[in-house]
């Protein structure tokens, strides 16, 4: 067994409680440990295998039930990242204490033990020492069963300076004064759970003051000087877990709750339990001054993280294969957290743009199912992206829509039940659900979880009701996998001559007739945009959807329109002329999502055409924009809503850059100067788009500008906002400017992977940058988090053009990025995608 997957441990030897003592060394970056573990024999063994990785083992040593101890010997496997101990005679069944001493480095990877370093209020850099595990970076910290289904108890202690904090999954039981003005904070024991999920973090923190959710307080930490920043995340934290106690129908699992703002972090955060971490514009924002969708973001964001202290902590997959579920209903349950908490933010519908961009790397080739055999743990890595969170959110939404969200809750419930503090796989919650609901949700979820892509639902009338046909949706036609079918729940609005009709349907078969009492005038069959699905109408139905767009759509089925409307025309299917005909009936649209994909497409657009069309595309967008503009004004009316606030910046934002409209760009500037002088005079959503402008058409003034107050923003989003605007200006020497700054140590290393894709996004920018990265590749992927890696390859679709095509594909071919071979594969295909369509359109807005 072990012989044939040697990254996978022996079962014969489990752990039960860990008491882990570490001593970080916050000066030499290095740390020592101590460990015993409680463990049960299943049978006599020689050795006991368990994974560590970058550590020295000093000393090993086990005490069995009978009161001897034996020493052991170590035998590392840097490959497999195992150490193996021996004894000199068989270790009996039964329990025992193994006792371990080890020492390992703080690293600057930003998984593992690792190291961050941040600028005081002193104006001197202070260190901190934080914790990343997910998915295999345990065993970087201390020797343990580094596997979701190994789960344990776990008390640390942790010996840190006395000005120090620490800080982590349980509350403090005690601190003891040591000599060297040292202390040893001593936690609780945790509840049972997985290695991955163990957290440390030591350093000068801050607390806002603790709030009671249930018996668990709850706290935002954050380095000093920036507890100002926390109430929102306090406010959301509570709503959320409260939220959630009474969705699961089970009280928070741990017993307190810090969420910590972290000044290095690879991800967005992470659902340790009792100590989530986050990067800090994930957690810290000034609630007066920041945007809607900044504010959006850390709900989210504390939303997830709350969600998976249930789904994810307390109920853990087997294996990482399972990972999928844990991301995808935590994505789902953050939209019904924050749904509930500000209904006005209309979160489903904003998260129709999250699950169109799941569409559009789901409507490729290269895309993968859901859920995929994972062997080796690392493959589970390029398991953390689209398809997982947002694809697997939808179709979560889908189903609970199709079942009914009560008889989808008790299925839930039931599952964290019949699973806690244990591990599950995803055909467990198929069958709760199917008690609770006595639905064949099995068949139906299969043919989404384990099939890749989605179907293209076409349909006809009938002179009594419609005829659907289902067929995989792809933007590159090679006629393969036509045969793929779905279980398609179809929420389906028709108008005929006796009244509306709302019907629920389950398509499973290549085609199938409605039976209506009357004729059809129009017909939604996406009604409610729950589906995971495209819908092409006939050009009838078609005609009859346009006529009544604003009066029998809503906002989400205009969205949906629009938007498989241009996946359409970018697939051939449709043209563009049509698409662009489409888009001009929006004039009176006061909707953000349906917004926000007009005017995606039209940056897409722009990437595709060369100079020519470029000025018939902005007089052509210029057209449709300015109306907008002109209606909604530039500064806020009495009563608006916030989402109107964030459109008028959107519209703006794309006027004076996509559109190019000189006198908007002009009117930028002057009320980005006023924002320099006083900035509460200007309204917080309309900045963005101020930045954006004045980057686009920026000088070196502006850079400079823009620079200083990334260096000394005042909140995280004011930091980021400057760092990744630098990434829009256009001039060449600015353009090498900011190049430079992704890999001399100027900007973070969880900020300039990102950094650098939005420069191969700008179009002026893309040769310079596409030829930078090529020649600094590897100096990128030493400093960058692995993570980072395939995202920041994301830039590459920019690159339209057959010979920088040729380029990239000739690069990567040489260069194999391996923690994300599937994400690189779509980044080369929504380039091709691109050429083809530029191909296409050559001939295309001459006038
Ligand atoms: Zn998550």
């Amino acid at each position: 067994m072990s012989a044939e997957k040697p990254y996978r441990l022996p079962t014969n030897v489990t752990p039960e409680r860990y008491e882990l003592k570490l001593t970080p060394d916050l000066t030499t970056w290095t740390f020592t440990g101590d460990e015993r573990i409680s463990i049960h024999v299943h049978e006599p063994v020689r050795e006991i295998i368990l994974n560590a990785a970058e550590l020295e083992l000093h000393a090993v040593s086990l005490q069995t039930a009978d009161g001897k101890v034996r020493e052991g010997r170590v035998n590392l496997d840097a490959e497999n990242e195992r150490a193996t101990l021996s004894f000199a005679e068989p270790v009996p069944a039964g329990g025992g204490d193994l006792q371990i001493q080890f020492s390992g480095i703080l690293n600057d990877k930003l998984h593992g033990f690792y190291r961050s370093t941040y600028k005081g209020a002193d104006g001197q850099d202070k260190p901190l020492a934080s914790t990343q595990f997910e998915s295999t970076d345990a065993r970087r910290a201390f020797p343990c069963w580094d596997e979701p289904a190994f789960k344990a108890v776990y008390q640390v202690t942790l010996v840190v300076d006395e000005k120090l904090t620490a800080i982590s999954n349980a509350r403090v039981v005690r601190e003891n004064a040591l000599p060297g003005n040292k202390k040893a904070v001593v936690f609780a024991d945790s509840m049972k759970m997985s290695t991955y999920l163990v957290a440390f973090i030591v350093g000068e923190f801050e607390a806002s003051a603790p709030v009671m959710v249930g018996n668990a307080p709850l706290r935002v930490c954050a380095v000093p000087g920036k507890k100002h920043l926390a109430t929102f995340a306090v406010d959301i934290g509570k709503a959320s877990l409260e939220h959630f106690s009474a969705y699961y129908g089970i009280p928070y699992p741990g017993d307190k709750l810090d969420l910590i703002a972290i000044p290095d972090f690879a991800s967005g955060a992470m659902e340790n339990l009792g100590a989530i971490t986050f990067r800090e514009t994930a957690l810290l924002v000034d609630a007066e001054r920041a945007t809607r969708a900044e504010l959006e973001r850390v709900a989210d964001v504390v939303s997830h993280e709350n969600a998976h202290m249930w789904f994810g902590d307390l109920v853990t997959m087997k294996w990482w294969n399972g990972l999928w579920l844990n991301e995808a209903f935590a994505t789902f349950m953050e939209m019904l957290a924050v749904d509930a908490w500000k209904p006005e933010w209309r979160r489903w519908d904003s998260f129709t743009v999250s699950r169109a961009a799941a569409m559009q790397v789901d409507g490729l080739k290269s895309t993968r199912p859901i859920e995929f055999p994972v062997e080796r743990p690392e493959e589970a890595a390029g398991m953390f992206d689209i398809l997982t969170y947002e694809k697997g959110a939808s179709v979560l939404r889908m189903l609970e829509q199709y079942l009914g969200a009560d008889a989808f809750r008790n299925g839930i419930r039931l599952y964290l039940r019949r699973h806690g503090y244990a591990n599950a796989e995803t055909t467990d919650l198929w069958d709760a659900l199917e008690e609770s609901t006595r639905q064949p949700v099995r068949a139906l979820m299969d043919t989404w979880i384990f099939q890749a892509g989605y179907p293209l639902i076409s349909v006809v009338k009938e002179p009594r009701g419609l005829r659907l046909t289902q067929q995989i949706f792809r933007y590159l036609q090679d006629g393969s996998d036509r045969d793929r079918k779905w279980h398609v729940p179809i929420f389906l609005r028709a108008g005929t001559k006796s009244g509306v009709i709302n019907k629920t349907i389950l398509l499973a078969d290549r085609e199938q007739h409605i039976e209506l009492d009357d004729a059809v005038d129009w017909a939604v069959v996406n009604a409610g945009g729950h589906g995971f699905y495209r819908v092409r109408y006939s050009s009838e139905l078609l005609d009859g959807l346009k006529q009544g767009l604003q009066k029998q759509l809503s906002a989400v089925e205009r969205f949906s329109l629009i938007n498989d409307t241009w996946a359409s025309a970018l697939a051939g299917l449709t043209s563009l002329t049509d698409y662009l005909d489409l888009i001009d009936l929006l004039r009176e649209e006061n909707d953000v999502n349906v917004w926000t994909t007009v005017i995606g497409s039209g940056h897409h657009l722009e990437r595709i055409v060369d100079d020519q069309q470029c000025a018939s595309l902005e007089r052509r967008l210029g057209a449709l924009l300015q109306p907008a503009v002109d209606r909604f004004g530039w500064t806020p009316k009495k009563g608006e809503s916030e989402l109107e606030s964030q459109l008028r910046g959107d519209l703006v934002g794309a006027l004076g850059t996509i559109a190019e409209e000189k006198a908007c760009q002009q009117r930028a500037r002057e009320l980005f100067a006023q924002y320099e002088k006083s900035p509460d005079t200007v309204d917080r959503n309309l900045i963005p788009a101020l930045i954006a402008i004045v980057a686009h058409t920026g000088t070196a003034t502006d850079y400079d500008k823009f620079y200083g107050r990334f260096k000394n923003a005042q909140t995280p989003q004011e930091e980021t906002r400057f760092l990744f605007a630098l990434a829009n200006f256009c001039m060449p020497e600015l353009v090498d400017r900011t190049l430079n700054l992704t890999i001399h140590g100027e900007v973070r290393t969880q900020n300039s992977p990102y950094l650098m894709r939005g420069i191969l996004l700008n179009k002026r920018a893309r040769v310079k940058a596409w030829s930078f990265m090529k020649s600094h590749w590897d100096e990128m992927l030493r400093q960058y988090p692995d993570n980072a890696i395939p995202r920041m390859c994301e830039g590459i679709i920019g690159l339209v053009t057959p010979d920088l095509e040729a380029d990239v594909r000739q690069f990567f071919a040489k260069h194999p990025v391996k923690q994300g071979t599937k994400q690189v594969e779509q980044h080369l295909e929504r380039l091709r995608v691109a050429v083809t369509c530029q191909e296409r359109w050559r001939d295309l807005l001459r006038s």
